[in-house]
Formats: C-alpha cells, sequence, structure tokens
C-alpha cells in the first residue's frame, strides 16, 4: 500500500503529534486517505493555554484593523492559491462532488474569509450616541472589545467553509481561536492552519486541535477561560455544548438542524422550481442543515409537479465524486447511511410511497462507498416523522397544501427554523408569505444563497445567535460603554444624591 500522509494538530505555533492517530476514509471509496494525531482533552487544555497567553500579550488584539485584516487576506489568499488541491482534499475526505467542493465548501470558504478581512477593516469597533439627559453634560463611548479565547466546533459536511464563519468574524474582532473539526474531516482545517503559520500568525492565535466529540469538543464547551463557543452540528450535542457552557456562562452561538419548507405556489415558473427544489434537498447529497427538505406543493398542480420532478431526478447522476460529470456524492460515513436507510424505511412504514429512487453506481472501485440513492416520497403529512426529524441525506417528503394560510401553517408547524423557500412568479405574494414563515432565511424563487454580509442563522431549536455579516462580528465582541463627565460640576452630578452638593451652593 501506498504510504499516506500523517497530519499533525496545531498547536501554539507548532505542530504537534499523538502517540495514537486517526484514520481518515474516503467516503465514496473508503480508502484510507491520511492519519491524523488523536488530541484528547489534555491537547484541548494546551491550545485553550496557548490562545489564552497569545491573548493576554496583545500579540493580535493589539494590532490595527488593518494589521488583522492583512493577516485575514493573507491567509485567503494562500488557500486559494491551493484552492484546486483543497477541492480535491475535501472530496476525499467528506465525498462531497469536485463540482459542489470547488463551488460551495472551498470556493465559499475562500471567498467568505476575504469578506470578513474586508469586516475587519470597515467595522466600527468604537461608536457613540447622542446625548440625551439633558443635565448631565457627558460624552459616551461604545468600545467593542474582543472576548478573548473562541473555541469553535465544526462539523463535517462542510468543515472549511464553516470552520472560517467562526475564524473570520473572530479573528476580525481581536479574538484568539481553537478549532475542533469533526474527527472524520479534519484534513482541511488542518490545511487552514497550514495557511496561517506560512503567512507568519503568531503562535497561540489560531489552534487546531484533532480529537473525538465528547473528549475534545466536550473539554472546550466546558473550558473556563474559553469566553465563547461557536458550534455547527446535531440539535442533541448543540443543547449539550449550551448546557456545558452554562457552568461558566461563557457565549454561545449554535448553528443545528433544520427541516426546510420549499413552498411551490401554483404560477411558479416550473422549469425553475424543478431544477431549484432538486438542488434544495441534493446539495452534498442531502447533508447541509439548510436543506429544503419538505416540499410543499400547491394540490392543483401536485401530481404534474410531481411528475416533472421525477423526470428530472432520473437524469442525477450519483458516482464517483471526483468526476465533474457527478450530480450526487456518498452520505460521509456508515453510520449516516444506515441512519438514512432507516428513515426512508420509516416513510414507507408511516404510510408514503416512493415516487422517485435513484440508483448507486455499480462500479466495484466505489463498493465500499456509503451510498444512498436519492428518494422522493409522496402521500406524506407533517405529522409523520420523516416531516418532523431532521434526516440529513437525499430524502424528499412532498406534502400537499390547500393556500398559502394552510403552507404558512404547515411550514411553521416544526422544532426548528433554519431555512425556507417559496416560488412564485408573483414577488408581492411571495415575500407576504416569507414575513410570515418562522425562519431564520427565506429564499425567493432560490435555495442555498447563504450571502456573507447577510445574517444566517436560527430560530427555535434550529440555534442561536447569527453568523457571517457584520452580526457575527457584533456576536465576537463585548461592547463596552465608557461614560466622560465633560463638566466637572459637581452640583449638577447624579452623585449629589448622596453626597450633597448643598454646603458648596
Ligand atoms: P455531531 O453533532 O455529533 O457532530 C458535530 C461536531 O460536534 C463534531 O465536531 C463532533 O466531533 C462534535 N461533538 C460530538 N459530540 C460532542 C460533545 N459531546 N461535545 C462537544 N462536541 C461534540 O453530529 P453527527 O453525529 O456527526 O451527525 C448526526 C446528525 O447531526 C446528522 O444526521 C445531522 O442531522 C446533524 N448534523 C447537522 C449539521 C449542521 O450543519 N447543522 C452538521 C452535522 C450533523
Ligand atoms: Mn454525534
Amino acid at each position: 500500500m501506498t504510504e499516506r500522509p500523517h497530519y499533525r494538530m496545531y498547536v501554539d505555533g507548532v505542530w504537534r503529534d499523538a502517540p495514537e492517530a486517526i484514520e481518515v476514509h474516503s467516503p465514496a471509496t473508503g480508502e484510507l486517505v491520511a492519519t491524523v494525531a488523536y488530541g484528547d482533552r489534555t491537547t484541548a487544555d494546551d491550545a485553550v493555554a496557548a490562545a489564552k497567553a497569545a491573548h493576554e500579550s496583545g500579540v493580535w488584539r493589539s494590532l490595527t484593523q488593518d494589521q488583522r485584516a492583512d493577516f485575514l487576506d493573507a491567509i485567503a489568499d494562500h488557500l486559494a492559491a491551493r484552492s484546486d488541491e483543497l477541492t480535491a482534499l475535501q472530496v476525499l475526505e467528506n465525498g462531497a462532488t469536485v463540482r459542489g467542493a470547488g463551488a460551495f465548501l472551498i470556493g465559499y470558504a475562500i471567498a467568505n474569509l476575504k469578506y470578513f478581512a474586508s469586516l475587519a477593516r470597515s467595522y466600527e469597533f468604537q461608536t457613540s450616541r447622542p446625548l440625551i439627559e439633558a443635565p448631565t453634560v457627558a460624552a459616551g463611548m461604545i468600545v467593542r472589545e474582543p472576548v478573548g479565547v473562541c473555541a469553535g466546533i465544526i462539523p463535517w459536511n462542510f468543515p472549511l467553509l464553516l470552520a472560517v464563519w467562526k475564524l473570520g468574524p473572530a479573528l476580525a474582532a481581536g479574538n484568539t481561536v481553537v478549532l475542533k473539526p469533526d474527527d472524520q474531516t479534519p484534513l482541511t482545517l488542518l490545511e487552514l492552519a497550514r495557511a496561517a503559520d506560512e503567512v507568519g500568525l503568531p503562535p497561540g492565535v489560531l489552534n487546531v486541535v484533532t480529537g473525538p466529540g465528547p473528549e475534545v469538543g466536550a473539554r472546550l464547551a466546558e473550558h473556563p477561560d474559553v469566553r465563547k463557543i461557536a458550534f455547527t452540528g446535531s440539535t442533541e450535542v448543540g443543547k449539550f455544548v449550551m448546557r456545558a457552557a452554562a457552568d461558566n456562562v461563557k457565549k454561545v452561538t449554535l448553528e443545528l438542524g433544520g427541516k426546510g419548507a420549499n413552498i411551490v405556489l401554483p404560477d411558479a415558473d416550473f422549469d425553475l422550481a424543478v431544477d431549484g427544489s432538486l438542488f434544495a434537498f441534493l446539495l452534498m447529497s442531502g447533508q447541509a442543515c439548510e436543506s429544503g427538505t419538505r416540499l410543499l406543493v400547491h394540490e392543483s398542480i401536485h401530481d404534474e409537479f410531481v411528475a416533472r420532478l421525477v423526470a428530472r431526478a432520473e437524469t442525477l447522476v450519483m458516482g464517483d465524486p471526483m468526476s465533474p460529470a457527478t450530480d450526487l456524492g456518498p452520505l460521509v460515513s456508515a453510520k449516516q447511511k444506515a441512519r438514512v436507510e432507516k428513515y426512508i424505511a420509516l416513510g414507507q412504514e408511516e404510510g408514503c410511497k416512493i415516487a422517485f429512487q435513484g440508483t448507486v453506481p455499480s462500479d466495484p472501485a466505489l463498493a465500499e462507498g456509503h451510498w444512498v440513492p436519492p428518494t422522493i416520497l409522496t402521500g406524506a403529512n407533517n405529522q409523520m416523522r420523516i416531516a418532523r426529524e431532521e434526516i440529513f441525506g437525499p430524502v424528499l417528503v412532498v406534502i400537499p397544501f390547500r393556500d398559502d394560510d394552510e403552507a404558512v401553517a404547515i411550514a411553521n408547524d416544526s422544532e426548528y427554523g433554519l431555512s425556507a423557500g417559496v416560488w412564485s412568479a408573483d414577488n408581492g405574494r411571495a415575500l407576504a408569505i416569507a414575513r410570515r414563515l418562522e425562519s431564520g432565511t427565506v429564499w425567493i424563487n432560490d435555495w442555498h444563497m447563504v450571502n456573507a454580509m447577510y445574517p444566517f442563522g436560527g430560530v427555535k431549536q434550529s440555534g442561536l445567535g447569527r453568523e457571517l455579516g457584520p452580526d457575527a462580528l457584533d456576536e465576537y465582541t463585548e461592547p463596552k460603554f465608557i461614560h466622560i463627565d465633560l463638566t466637572n460640576d459637581r452640583r449638577k452630578r447624579a452623585y449629589a444624591v448622596v453626597v450633597s452638593a448643598a454646603a458648596d451652593a
């Protein structure tokens, strides 16, 4: 067998190995891609200590906004210079298709890091508000200061992108960072650390610790010196992180599951809505939190729309994710495949009909891959578990509705509220529905278009706080109010309430 690369962790500017290794396998072929140092609670503690020391030394937070921005730009440029290599690595580690990885997983990651560099330059770290208290002549100032050590726990579906959503605003705001990738997909984050190292980011400002979630992730969530934790992943682990964070009242942002309602009105452009609805539930073979997995179709067009959807789905190619002709890749793991297959079986038990099921690749080289065919279930209602629980695979449930009110009611009848969409030729009607949807994002005649300049996050059990946009920097800073008296006049001061000024009068 050929020699596989071995990756070490990045702690305090040093590449650090461990006695044991984690194996990273290709989800498409099962082949061993690389080995990675197996970090533990001690490594997490060392990384936090390094980040804390770097924070306190001022080596990062004392830089000017432009200096910090220059570092972010340099890291982004380093990644951009290697984007083809990173795309191939992302395909190998999590099974994204090469087209999806190039455009979204790597392309957006680099573009979004550039956005955070520009935000580092333009964000108003110091603001003032007009004086409103007439008797007092004073100036007020708000200084937004870095929080301190920030930790990011990253899932396996969009590793580099979701790391950038945490690293970018954290560093722009002057914090230091510890990132923990999922142990199935650590490679692109270690390449991010390599880029940071090569551009000379000071030691301790970024640390990447690999290892199991219940060890490394849990330690970061409870660590008293971590002042903020940002988590993307399952709702179950998100709740655990929030409970652990409560012990020392650290700031928390959570980006969790979803069950996106995708509403097709009778006046929708069918060509657009058919392709868009497939895109909505099949990007990353459905392993995307903001997927549109509940298709709500007006009853008057239901049968025709489903027929068109099925006809188009039949043209999709599932196969080798490195091939540019491939539309759909594998699921990330045997565990995820078993989970999704269980839901497909459950949907049938609950009374759904399989309106479409694709085929998995027959190529013997892909025999060990975690393949689940794209599947469209009809005859569903919103009370069924397959309509309520996040499946995280290429599975769509179709639910008919009678009118706009019912579409909104079904869409909002969910524990989740991350994403939703409306397809219509009438922007006014679509916008009226969009405003009624309980969702952090609503797309009209589109899907998955997350925009770095706009906040991204969920309501209800989909999460807490927002990533992207200036909103993200708000989450990575603490506003400090500074009051400056401008009068030196003891008699006009509020403290005369206790320390009487009458004697001087
Ligand atoms: P997970 O929540 O277990 O993993 C996400 C991250 O949390 C990983 O880095 C993992 O190592 C870490 N983690 C795990 N246990 C932890 C703990 N006790 N303390 C701290 N960190 C911990 O997700 P999973 O088990 O890989 O996937 C299960 C389901 O979660 C999926 O089927 C999907 O529904 C959902 N999910 C959602 C997203 C998303 O983008 N919102 C991403 C991945 C998974
Ligand atoms: Mn898990």
